[in-house]
């Protein structure tokens, strides 16, 4: 690679950070790191109605998450800045009087009703809708006249090229046919740039060397391209990367479902496993390799084989490798990361006996495959009262359940202290005393001080809880036994 890597990412703060952008960012991110470079966040919030703030902080907030950190940017500065499109107008004014001035552009007058009839009138005549060009050859006195009217012009380039290329990292040669881009506008009429022409003068300026984006914007790099040519800046190598698809091959978007990195986060996605998905999905490693830590892929990566297809999102693969991940962790690690599930959840773990918990963390890790699921776990250790899911409790409905819960109730009562072994012997006991073995004896218990009928292993979870807790939860489920039978039937 000759010259310094500078590549951007530079997203408009009009939602929460998608998946696909994440994406985008991330290769971005790893063709800097793998070449040494400069990864530059930019704000383009030219749509001023759609963008705002609190999507910018969000979008921050979720790249950092992911450690997708930038060295140049509207928080870190640096020194092509500012890194904010709406505080570069006056550098985008400039360029556009220098297009005018240089004859590259005009003012067009064409009212938003000219323009549409224009396109219906093409449409009619089964041409495809295109610039009509009336306002390219205005004499001064005929823009004098239209400006009289109290018409505020847009800022079209003149578009003369015949044909134009443009050599992709990733698809190679696309060729574009000049005559089929009519002239198109740069600056709107209210002052504020066209998204072409402010990222052709903003890439430019910020030195960007490598633009990687989303294949939607292949249609905008000869437009961008005769932009460059015109206003004298050598371009940018682009590749342009397939889309992240939902199972039905159409652009992942809500009705997918989750579509966003701040709801992955929230629902307890680790950020590495996260990264490490997005690096693969719709690519391959050497070797068919499939978790690979940040280094390797800083290392294995490659954008021209990543890139090339659509990547079909796999909820069932990311919650696999979110699993794998999270049994990576140490249990303090996975309890750090918990922490703040567990303080939205209303619990101060500086109030609980930290060895007690790490044993309760390692215990429920194999159950889990996000971060939050773990509280679902974590409420039967963490709760005085659990309520019994319906579908458990038609576990208790039998009669032998009420045998096995009212032994159990006495012999805790009667144990010295809730150990393993001392599980094992009340097992023993009421197994004795009724008879019973294997699903009709455990289940009862299970149900009782879980809840559920799934979760970590009764001979585990028992030690972990204290007597009382298990007496108020028998009482509790044989006080609502006959109100919630009499409900049933
Ligand atoms: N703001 C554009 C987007 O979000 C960036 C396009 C580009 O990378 O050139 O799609």
């Amino acid at each position: 690679m000759t010259g310094d890597v500078r590549v951007r990412f530079a997203p408009s703060p009009t939602g929460h950070l998608h998946m696909g952008n994440a994406r985008t960012a991330l290769f971005n991110w790893l063709f800097a790191e793998q070449h040494s470079g400069t990864f530059i966040l930019r704000i383009e919030d030219t749509d001023v109605e759609r963008s705002v703030m609190n999507y910018e902080e969000s979008i921050c907030q979720d790249l950092r998450w992911l450690g997708l950190h930038w060295q140049e940017g509207p928080d870190v500065g640096g020194p092509y800045g500012p890194y904010r499109q709406s505080e570069r107008i006056s550098i985008y004014r400039y360029y556009i009087d220098e297009l005018i001035r240089k004859g590259y552009a005009y003012p067009c007058y064409c009212s938003e009703e000219e323009l549409e009839k224009d396109r219906t009138r093409q449409l009619s005549e089964g041409r495809a809708p295109k610039y009509s060009g009336r306002c390219r050859n205005l004499s001064d006195h005929e823009r004098i006249q239209l400006e009289r009217e109290g018409r505020v012009p847009t800022i079209r380039f003149k578009v003369d090229r015949k044909s134009i290329k443009v050599d992709d990292m990733i698809r190679g040669i696309i060729h574009f046919e000049g005559a089929l881009i009519s002239d198109f506008i740069i600056l709107k009429s209210n002052g504020i740039p066209s998204y072409n022409f402010a990222v052709v003068v903003d890439d430019a300026l910020m030195k960007v060397s490598h633009v990687i984006r989303g294949e939607d914007h292949i249609p905008n790099t000869p437009r961008q391209l005769m932009l460059y040519d015109a206003l004298g800046f050598s371009p940018p190598r682009f590749a342009h990367h397939g889309f992240l698809v939902g199972p039905d091959k159409e652009k992942l978007s809500k009705r997918h479902g989750v579509t966003s990195v701040e709801g992955f986060r929230t629902k307890g996605f680790l950020p590495e496993a996260l990264m490490n998905y997005l690096a693969l999905v719709g690519g391959s490693f050497k070797g068919g390799r499939e978790i690979l830590g940040r280094e390797e892929l800083i290392r294995e990566f490659s954008i021209e084989r990543m890139g090339r297809s659509s990547a079909v999102f796999d909820k069932l693969k990311l919650e696999w490798m979110n699993t794998i991940y999270l049994r990576g962790l140490k249990s303090n690690e996975v309890l750090a990361r918990l922490t703040p599930f567990l303080e939205s959840a209303g619990y101060d773990i500086n109030l609980m006996d930290r060895e007690w918990l790490l044993n309760v963390v390692s215990l429920i890790l194999p159950n889990i495959c996000t971060l939050s699921e773990a509280l679902n776990y974590l409420d039967i250790f963490l709760k005085k009262d659990i309520p019994i899911t319906d579908s458990a409790f038609e576990v208790l409905k039998d009669k032998t359940a009420m045998d096995v819960i009212g032994e159990l109730k006495e012999l805790v009562k009667g144990a010295d202290n809730i150990s393993h072994g001392a599980y094992k012997e009340i097992i023993e006991k009421i197994k004795g005393k009724t008879g019973l073995t294997g699903r009709p004896l455990f289940m009862p218990i299970r149900v009782v001080l879980t809840g559920t009928t799934k979760g970590p292993e009764l001979e585990k979870i028992f030690p972990l809880l204290n007597k009382e807790v298990i007496i108020k939860r028998i009482d509790q489920a044989l006080s609502t036994l006959p109100q919630r039978q009499s409900q049933r039937w």
